[in-house]
Order: structure tokens, then sequence, then C-alpha cells
């Protein structure tokens, strides 16, 4: 029932149709990207992140955090827009109440460009989104050290020995690893332009062609295909993963549409988040 992906370095699991469900495990981040609907597979991710209240992208939080409860799990750390943070809140305590048996998160209430620690070397920022209400994408990055210019010839035992009196030999470079942009208009490679530059961008693009106009795709927060080949060269990631197709489309269609439209240099980098036949799961 699931698809399962390879974009660079990262493996992406899970099912995305718009207005229906979409969940997306990237099991090297420990990420689940929304909870549209859960999974056995799907239910130990460490970091949650919640793109926006659409039922189709937050309505199972409830069953996810039940399966995690059967499993012994600790709450996970849910990262969310922090005006849903009082509204999931409060969802939660009335299940718990209902079902006698507490279901815990630990919130993160994220605002655009609000940064956190996941691991030591991995990093995530929050950036906004543009949809129908409060929404947001989210970024991923390590931190490299490099030493600063002053310092590139200095011999290794000296740095060593002022690496340990605590000088400040290095900045610090970001790599932008992978990002998670879904309900938006296009826009946000605008508004959020080093989208472009990371190296894995997980991208809905819900309307594939002419069945949908790109101003009724816009009405609804959403990305329409014709719009973002006009930007085709502007994508520089190593993978483009598309996402959250509507399901106008059979899933073999998608990839039809997708192969037929692309200009090549950006189809050959297209990951499709669907599966290659059959119909969409659920
Ligand atoms: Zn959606
Ligand atoms: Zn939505």
């Amino acid at each position: 029932m699931l698809t399962t992906v390879t974009a660079g370095p990262y493996t992406i699991r899970g099912a995305s149709v718009a207005g229906i469900q979409t969940s997306l495990l990237v099991r090297e981040l420990g990420a689940l990207f929304d909870v549209g609907f859960a999974a056995r597979s799907l239910a130990g991710a460490e970091h949650v992140f919640l793109s926006h209240g659409h039922a189709d992208h937050c309505g199972a939080l409830v069953s996810l955090l039940g399966m995690r409860g059967l499993m012994r799990m600790p709450p996970p750390r849910l990262f969310l827009p922090a005006e849903l943070a009082d509204s999931v809140r409060g969802a939660l305590e009335l299940f718990s109440r209902g079902q006698r048996y507490e279901l815990q998160i630990n919130a993160e209430p994220m605002l655009p460009g609000d940064e956190r620690e996941l691991r030591p070397d991995l990093h995530v920022r929050a950036f906004r989104t543009h949809h129908t209400g409060p929404s947001l994408g989210y970024q991923f990055f390590t931190r490299v050290p490099k030493l600063k210019p002053q310092y590139i010839d200095l011999p290794g035992r000296e740095i060593a020995v002022r690496r340990k009196r605590g000088d400040d030999l290095f900045d610090y470079e970001e790599r932008l690893e992978l990002a998670y942009a879904t309900d938006t208009l296009l826009r946000v490679i605008d508004t959020m332009p080093s989208l472009l530059d990371t190296r894995v961008l997980i991208l809905e693009c819900t309307f594939l062609d002419e069945r949908k106009s790109l101003t009724a795709s816009n009405a609804g927060g959403h990305v329409h295909l014709d719009e973002l080949l006009e930007r085709a060269s502007s994508f520089r990631n190593e993978a483009l993963v598309l996402m959250h197709f509507s399901q106008m489309y059979p899933p073999a269609e998608v990839h039809q549409i997708l192969a037929r439209r692309c200009p090549p240099e950006l189809h050959k980098r297209i990951v499709v988040l669907a599966p290659n036949s059959g119909p969409w799961p659920g």
C-alpha cells in the first residue's frame, strides 16, 4: 500500500494524495512529515512535523500516538505551526479522556525562521508556506566547521593547541540537506529561495494539466505543473520529489504526464511519489 522511493541519500516511505491523506517517513532523518494516516511502519519516527491543520495532514495523529503507546515508545517531538498548538493539545486531551489513556506529545510550536537541534549534527528550520490557513514547511541542514581564512595556513599541531585553548577558529557552513513544502503556492520558492539549492526538495504538485486551471489551483493554495515548468531551470536540487497529486490522475498517468511534459534535464532529477501502477492506496 505504501510507496518507497530513494532521493539522493534519503529513503522516503509513505503515501500522499491531495485531500485524502499524506504521511511520509524519511528514515535517515527519523522524521515523519504529516499524519494524514497512521501505519505501523511509520509510527516509530522520533520527530513528527505537521505542515498545517487540514485533516488529510494531521487527522490520524490520535491513531499514531495510540500505536506508539502500544509499542511503549516515548512521546514524539511534534513540530507544528505555533497557531495550531492549542487546538492540537485540546484535541489530544479530549481523546485521552475518552479512551482513559493519555496521548502524549512533546510539542514544539514553530514560527517561520525558528530553528531547533534534532541531533548534534542535524538541525531543522521552519519556513512560511502559502496555503489557506497557518502553514509551515521544514528545511533540514547540517553545520560543517570550516577553518577561518586567517588560520588556514597554520600547522595541524598549532590548530590543536589553539582549539584546546578555546580559540574561535571556525566558521560554520550550512549544508541544506532536505526540505518539505506541501500545500503551498509555488511562491514559496521566492519567499524561501534556498529551497532551490537544498539537496532534496519534497514539493507538492497537486495539479498536472488542463483538467484544473492554474487559477483554480492557486485559489486552493496548490502548485500546478504549468507554473512549475515555467521555473524548471531554477531547480538546482539533486532530487525533486513531487507528491500530493490529485486523485483525478491515476498513479500511472501521473508518471506519464510528468515524463511527457518535463524537460529531460529536470525529469531525470524528479522522483515521483506515487505507485507505478494500480489505484491510489487507501
Ligand atoms: Zn493537502
Ligand atoms: Zn491543505
